[in-house]
């Protein structure tokens, strides 16, 4: 029987793995997402899963599916100097008692792949192409309209449509806005070399080389460095500007730039946003997750897995409380602290990386290491 109609906005990594989670827990749910199809709301590149990422994957029942396709690593990392001789090891967490890696990586259009597969599969439903005009929250729904002209009562809306959320102002008071860190990066897949077994960061003068495995065979290379804000590179002068910007490196980085940087690369350039929004995460029978409500830059590969633990809480959160009120006030108070963590440690580790001399005492092994573990911790 079914416990209620739920809309997500929003079809991407959090939205998905929440509608899954929903769908479980007997809820009709239908996702709408702007964009045209599955691979225009994705872009290129890799994905790293912590292993916390892939206990919530696990619940929804999609975790083998990406390790199957993707690289598991037995150990979180390393970080090397500009020379690419070793400075330490970072071993990285796992969950006690559990088979799941401490890192899986993969192409994002292959979770994506996974997810729609798995939702359809359980019978969540998804138009493309599609979003709301208006959402008008009463006592017995949501009445909401949409761009292509329908109407319709849904008891829940679920807000998952990314940094830039359309559903927010429905929720919040305060009109927030992400800010931008300070820092941006390069991306571009490349042949996975041996070494790449983990997340390999090399530390140069001006800014951080990463890589990180994605298939057997398949690698991501990332250059994360100071940017000015709102400066825009055109695609044909990337490859440019990221091989003078890697020339400093030896050792690994530099035999990936100069064998792997081409003029014709596909890279992918990104600024580095955050936001942390005050709590509630809901207003009446709205609700956000993911992006939406905490949105976290790169450095620790916590954003997506923070989207995915959200849905799963929700979901659990909706199946525990006869009242959506108390359903979605646990749900904020279970997920507030831990999003808190992982947003402020990444934001300090990259304030860390723009001005290391500013912050000499700073440990970004040992506050990696320090969120890894608290992320072993039950959700
Ligand atoms: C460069 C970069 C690298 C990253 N690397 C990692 C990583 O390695 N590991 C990790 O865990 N996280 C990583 N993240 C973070 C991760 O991508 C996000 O935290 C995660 O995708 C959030 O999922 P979400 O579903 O909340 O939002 P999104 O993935 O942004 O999905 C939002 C969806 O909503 C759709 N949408 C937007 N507006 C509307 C609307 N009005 N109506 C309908 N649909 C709408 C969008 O098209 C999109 O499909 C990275 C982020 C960046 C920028």
């Amino acid at each position: 029987m079914s416990r209620g109609t739920v809309l997500i906005v929003g079809g991407g990594i959090g939205g998905l793995s929440t509608a899954i989670a929903l769908r479980n827990a007997d809820y009709e749910v239908n996702v709408v997402e702007i964009q045209e199809d599955l691979h225009s709301s994705v872009y290129g590149v890799g994905i790293i899963q912590p292993m916390n990422a892939l206990r919530a994957l696990d619940a929804i029942g999609c975790a083998e599916a990406c390790m199957a396709v993707g690289y598991s690593a037995t150990a979180w990392g390393q970080m090397l100097d500009v020379d690419g001789n070793l400075i330490l090891d970072m071993p990285g967490a796992r969950i006690p008692g559990s088979r799941l890696p401490p890192m899986n990586g993969l192409t994002r259009p292959q979770l994506h792949r996974v997810l729609i597969a798995k939702a359809l599969e359980t019978g969540v439903t998804i138009e493309y192409r599609k979003t709301f005009t208006t959402l008008t929250d009463g006592p017995r729904g949501v009445e909401v309209a949409y761009t292509d002209g329908t109407g319709g009562t849904v008891d829940f809306v679920v807000g998952a449509d990314g940094v830039y959320s359309k559903v927010r102002p429905y929720v919040l008071d305060e009109d927030i806005k992400p800010v931008y860190l300070g820092q941006s990066a390069f991306r571009l897949n490349i042949p996975r070399e041996p070494e790449i077994d983990r997340i390999i960061l090399q530390h140069g003068p001006e800014g951080l080389a990463g890589f990180v495995p994605i298939g057997p065979d398949l690698a991501y290379l990332f250059y994360n460095m100071t940017w000015e804000e709102g400066r825009w590179l055109d695609q044909d002068r990337m490859a440019d500007e990221l091989r003078a910007r890697m020339a400093p490196f030896g050792g690994l980085a530099g035999r990936v730039r100069d064998a792997y940087i081409k003029d014709s690369s596909d890279i992918v350039f990104r600024p580095e946003e955050w936001l942390i929004a005050p709590a509630p995460w809901h207003r009446g029978r709205i609700v956000l997750i993911g992006d939406a409500v905490h949105a976290v830059t790169p450095h620790l590969g916590q954003g997506a897995a923070q989207a995915i633990e959200d849905g799963i809480v929700l979901a659990e959160s909706l199946s525990a409380h006869a009242c959506h009120e108390e359903a979605f006030t646990a749900y904020t108070e279970r997920r507030y602290e831990r999003c808190r963590l992982v947003v402020e440690s990444s934001v300090a580790i990259g304030e860390y990386e723009m001005d290391p001399a500013l912050h000499p005492d700073f440990d970004h092994a040992g506050l990696t290491q320090h969120v890894l573990r608290s992320m072993v911790q039950p959700i």
